[in-house]
């Protein structure tokens, strides 16, 4: 078992992925500095992996922090190794991911995402500890030009958030290049995550209006808004509305933990996988899934297509089959019933008592 450090590990993806980590044995810091998340989301977390008073503090800390910060980062290492308990790899979540945003505030996207990742890279590879787990994105394939989409796509991002994401791809290539022998990295390029655990204890809520589809559509169902708005209905697709690859984030958690565990028994090497199902699903597929699932009706009205969306994305997941024997588990009508046991217990999010 290893220790592990988590940067944004209180966040939607990171959440789910400590419980799954704890579950199997890993001890864990969670290093994050809430500007997206709450302390709350890992005291479910510690419930969720049964963790008691006492293990909670030895398997589950939580430093509050900014991964811009090398003193801070330094200290980490070095506490935890003076404390006989060394950090083995880290799995890095800390990051920004809302496009619109992006392009409205480029510098601070270029600041968290690639400054931040710099300043955690430097910190690990001055304590020896050059075992990486890392957040990629398929936002970085741009409009793509086959699909299903393999690792192998052209890397055209069109706006700042995936330019940020190319360009520590690039760095962490550079690293690796540099010491081939040393860095173990798995860049993991996720698709649509969405859904939250089963328990309805954790799950994503987002600050404000949602940009992304799922959680406005619970957030519809739930009554906390009146109607969704599709971005277009001409799509050349089978009802004219957008195709994505939704993957449970709970099957996304477990893909982190395959890729970890790879990486810990194999040679040093830098593995570029998608995280996708390889199945595509339309708004209005997504829609009709929610409203099965939650028994409750989800208005909607067709509006013009979003700037800068594709008509359809799908991943080709078979090279994480190849590589970790990992796939996905669960579909559509899984993601929507957990969405919504999340959304239900939890209409206003971390902000309700569940
Ligand atoms: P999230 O916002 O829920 O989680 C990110 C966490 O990082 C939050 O807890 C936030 O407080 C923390 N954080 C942000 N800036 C920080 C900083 N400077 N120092 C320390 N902590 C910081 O996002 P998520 O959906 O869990 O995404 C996790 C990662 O996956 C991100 O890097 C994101 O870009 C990437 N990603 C997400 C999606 C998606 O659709 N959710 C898709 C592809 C890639
Ligand atoms: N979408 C929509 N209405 C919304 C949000 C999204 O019709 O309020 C559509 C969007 O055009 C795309 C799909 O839902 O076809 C998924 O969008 P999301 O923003 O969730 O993911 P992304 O486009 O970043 O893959």
């Amino acid at each position: 078992m290893a220790r592990l450090l988590i940067t944004g590990g209180a966040g939607f993806i990171g959440s789910h992925t400590c419980v799954v980590l704890l579950q199997a044995g890993h001890d864990l810091l969670v290093l994050d500095d809430f500007s997206n998340s709450t302390p709350l989301a890992l005291e479910r977390v510690s419930a969720l992996a049964q963790l008691d008073n006492q293990s909670c503090q030895a398997r589950l800390q939580v430093r509050r922090g900014d991964i811009r910060d090398p003193a801070g980062l330094d200290n980490l290492f070095a506490q935890s190794a003076s404390a006989g308990a060394p950090i083995d790899a880290v799995i890095h979540f800390a990051g920004l991911k809302a496009v619109g945003e992006s392009m409205r505030v480029p510098l601070r996207y270029w600041d968290v995402n690639l400054t931040g990742s710099r300043c955690l890279l430097a910190a690990m590879d001055a304590h020896g500890c050059r075992t990486l787990v890392f957040s990629s994105s398929a936002t970085l394939y741009g409009y793509p030009e086959c699909v299903p989409i393999p690792e192998t796509a052209p890397i055209q991002p069109i706006n700042p958030y995936g330019h940020s994401k190319a360009a520590v791809e690039q760095l962490l290539h550079d690293l690796a290049a540099s010491a081939p022998n040393q860095w173990r990295i798995a860049c993991l390029r996720y698709f649509n995550p969405v859904g939250a655990h089963p328990s309805g204890e954790i799950g994503e809520d987002p600050l404000g209006t949602p940009n992304n589809l799922f959680p406005f559509v619970s957030q519809v169902a739930v009554g906390r808004r009146k109607s969704l708005q599709v971005f277009g209905g001409d799509w050349p697709t089978n009802d004219g509305t957008g195709v994505r690859d939704y993957i449970h984030v709970m099957d996304l958690a477990e893909g982190h933990r395959a890729a970890l565990d790879c990486l810990l028994a194999e040679p040093a090497q830098l593995l570029t996988l998608n995280l996708g199902s390889g199945q595509g699903a339309s708004v209005l597929e997504v829609v009709h899934a929610f409203e099965r699932a939650s028994g409750r009706q989800v208005p909607y009205e067709h509006v013009a297509r979003r700037a800068g969306d594709a008509a359809i994305t799908v991943a080709d997941p078979s090279l994480a089959l190849q590589r970790l024997g990992w796939r996905t588990q669960r579909g559509l009508d899984d993601i929507s019933r957990d969405g919504w046991a999340w959304q239900s217990a939890n209409p206003d999010g971390y902000d309700e008592p569940g």
